[in-house]
């Protein structure tokens, strides 16, 4: 038994596309693809395709979270992989995924693109711990991937990695067990890219789009064993990723885009604590839920009116109220220093002005 096995036959027999570009490296002539051989003005290679996985990057991504290069698809942003993973592994109308909400929504919305069903192990009441037996309980013949989130979007909770190893191990020639680590950067915790060698059935997601400020990049990865990257390779579109953004990646990657990306956590966490601290201690808030992330979900006595007073003073932030457990809290990202301050401000000048 194989791990591919889990896999849509139809996608196992697939004949992926073969791109101009992966045929044959970068030559004086390439008279292959019907490209223009004139370079634009804007930038000087945009008359090529890009390379499908550039090798740079992704050697580079794999010194960052120390796996092989064959372990790495790279794509645009971890949505992509999400998506493809949906579409590799389940059947519409037939399989299913697990969710453990209150969660990220971009689960639930590939499952529906990819007609899979979603089956919701919601994490614990008031704490919003992941219950690892009742997660295991959700997962039915039909499941073919189970999604953690850690830390967790919105709630800001890890997930342990004896929790994940539990249930990679449990679901072992059953299902995948993809744990999402978009924020893993800010947390105490490490990394679940330590397991990844003990199980066959493990994959996980890490993006440049958060600690590292690229959001607008679009870069993001899974890293799984090399015959899952493979397998969703195959039907992933030829040339996922823009020169630009491979540029623009690499050089924040370099030596000194770490140095900086490294500071700016420091910063975060710091200035994460410190706003918990005083958060709590204003009269509107009811609670704050520790976070291991660049965000804060705070529960308020009136989330939709401290959520209007925020918006005009141009202050955005995010409402969570549609998730279950969480019907009085809104999201707010950690800012910098100074835009933490002014939602400080505003927050303890509205408590004054109830009060007086
Ligand atoms: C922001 C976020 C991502 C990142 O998505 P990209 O497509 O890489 O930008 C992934 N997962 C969660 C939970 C997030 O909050």
């Amino acid at each position: 038994m194989s791990v591919l096995d889990l896999a849509r036959p139809e996608i196992r027999d697939f004949t992926p596309y073969v791109s101009a570009r992966s045929e044959a490296v970068l030559q004086p002539v390439m008279l292959n693809a019907n490209e223009s051989p004139w370079p634009p003005v804007v930038h000087a290679s945009l008359n090529r395709y890009p390379e499908p996985q550039p090798r740079t990057l992704r050697g580079r991504l794999a010194r960052l979270y120390a796996v092989h290069d064959d372990q790495i698809l790279v794509g645009r942003g971890s949505d992509e992989a999400i998506d493809l993973l949906m579409r590799v592994f389940c059947r519409p109308g037939k399989d299913a995924v697990v969710v453990c909400p209150p969660t990220f929504g971009m689960y639930t919305v590939s499952a529906g693109v990819q007609g899979a069903a979603v089956i919701n192990a919601p994490l614990t009441r008031g704490r919003f711990a992941l219950d690892a037996e009742a997660v295991l309980a959700a997962c039915t013949p039909a499941v073919k991937l189970l999604f953690l989130c850690s830390p967790n979007n919105p709630t800001g909770g890890v997930v342990s990695l004896d929790a994940v190893s539990y249930l990679a191990d449990a679901l072992r020639g059953r299902a995948l067990v993809i744990v999402d680590e978009a924020y893993v950067e800010f947390a105490d915790s490490a990394s679940a890219v330590t397991r990844l060698a003990r199980h066959e059935n493990l994959g996980i997601l890490r993006t440049l789009s958060k600690a590292w400020g690229l959001a607008g990049a679009r870069v993001g990865t899974l890293l799984a064993s090399a015959e899952i990257v493979g397998l969703l390779r195959s039907v992933m579109s030829p040339y996922p990723l823009s020169t630009p953004s491979v540029e623009a990646a690499l050089t924040a990657l370099d030596a000194d885009g770490e140095r900086l990306m490294h500071g700016r956590v420091e910063t975060i966490v710091t200035e994460r604590e410190h706003l918990r601290d005083a958060l709590a201690g204003l009269s509107c808030v009811r609670e704050v839920l520790p976070s291991q992330a660049n965000f804060l979900a705070v529960r308020f006595d009136d989330a939709e009116g401290v959520r209007r007073l925020l918006a005009g003073q141009g202050i955005v932030v995010r409402d969570i109220t549609r998730h279950q457990g969480l019907a009085d809290a809104l999201r707010i990202s950690i800012g910098t220093p100074e835009e933490n301050r002014r939602l400080l401000g505003a927050l303890s000048a509205d408590a004054q002005g109830s009060r007086s």
